[in-house]
């Protein structure tokens, strides 16, 4: 309580706050490391949980903490053995749907525990620090598959949506690997879209910054993905170097049948058209939330109603000269 009081530093005034992992001691513990040892993960547990937080210990936690030390171990592994895929889930028009490219979402499978998702392991690898070779990965087979793929169906609009993890746009090297990727691989810039959080957008670092304004100025799309989950200001958004909002998810779940969860996907495309940016709705699943998307103006779609993620075999089906997606 005292910690969570606003102090004084010179001119400023200063919040912080503690997690607290507690273990208590005389139940079967032999030595005071092993004490620390469950305290710390029940702090790492309080951390997780949103930080400023006090837990207790209890054993699960320790077979918990066991499991993803395990499960890192393996992961740093996984690179070089292979085990990553690159799945692609096709983007559409709204009003045609005519595939118009796809999102390369990477899978993990792990010799034991089978496919583990994406939620699982990126928040793993990314505090690892091994995100950034994994998406560097996904980027490099990606576009080299998007290529191959506009070679044996020319004609066909093809563009490529690639993740990137907040951590890419601090590094130097980034604009370099990219380019360098869309060389070696001869995918045109502009078929390119990097897709990123809004909280990389909001970040006034010169480091993230500079970075979006060069990969602009090579031509890449910024796509600002999970878009509504963040917390984008209204005159922060005018400034953002973005083509493209992704609307998240949960904002389509809630548009049917709903005044207000229609009124708020409406307001989101308006607002983003006024800006002179498009718009694609993720996670369209019903052809009545697909038919309103049409009416509200949404340009592109994404969603389980035209397809999964597929294995690079599967999706080239997509391609074939004039193929709509029949919707549901
Ligand atoms: P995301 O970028 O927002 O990707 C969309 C997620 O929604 C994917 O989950 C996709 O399979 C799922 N999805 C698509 N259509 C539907 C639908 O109609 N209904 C439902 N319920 N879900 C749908 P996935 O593949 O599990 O990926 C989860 C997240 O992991 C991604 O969210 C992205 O943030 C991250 N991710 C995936 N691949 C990469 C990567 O290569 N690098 C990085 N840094 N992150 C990645
Ligand atoms: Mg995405
Ligand atoms: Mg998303």
């Amino acid at each position: 309580a005292d910690l969570s009081r606003p102090f004084r530093l010179g001119q400023h005034e200063v919040h912080i706050s503690a997690s607290i992992g507690v273990a208590a001691s005389g139940v079967g513990y032999s030595d005071a490391e092993e004490v620390l040892r469950d305290a710390d993960i029940a702090m790492y547990r309080a951390k997780a949980l949103g930080k400023a937080r006090c837990v207790v210990f209890d054993p699960p936690m320790r077979e918990r903490a066991l499991g993803l030390l395990a499960l890192e171990a393996d992961l740093r592994r996984a690179v070089e053995r292979g085990e990553f895929r690159v799945h692609y889930q096709p983007i559409v028009a709204a009003p045609t749907g005519q595939p118009v490219g796809f999102e390369a979402l990477v899978r993990w499978q792990h010799p034991v525990h089978g496919a583990v998702s994406p939620a699982e392991f990126i928040p793993l690898a990314e505090e690892t620090g091994l995100v950034i070779e994994l998406d560097r990965w996904v980027l490099r087979t990606a576009c080299a598959q998007v290529a191959a793929w506009q070679a044996q169906f020319p004609g066909h609009p093809l563009s490529l949506n690639v993740n990137l993890s907040s951590q890419q746009f601090l590094r130097a090297d980034l604009v370099t690997y990219v380019e360098d990727v869309l060389y070696e691989t001869r995918l045109g810039a502009e078929n390119l879209h990097l897709e990123l959080t809004e909280t990389v957008m909001m970040n006034a670092s010169a480091a993230v910054q500079g970075n979006l304004a060069r990969l602009k100025a090579l031509g890449v799309g910024l796509h600002i993905d999970d878009f509504g989950t963040g917390y984008s200001s209204l005159s922060y958004l005018q400034h953002l170097p973005s083509d493209t909002l992704k609307i998240d998810r949960s904002f389509i779940d809630r548009l049917v049948g709903s005044r207000e969860g229609e009124e708020l996907v409406r307001t989101i495309v308006r607002m983003a058209h006024n800006l002179g940016m498009k718009v694609v709705a993720e996670g369209v699943e019903t052809e009545a939330q697909l038919e309103l998307l049409v009416a509200l103006g949404c340009e592109y779609v994404q969603g389980y109603l035209f397809s999964r993620p597929l294995a690079a075999a599967d999706a080239a089906r997509f391609m074939a000269p004039s193929q709509a997606l029949a919707a549901g």
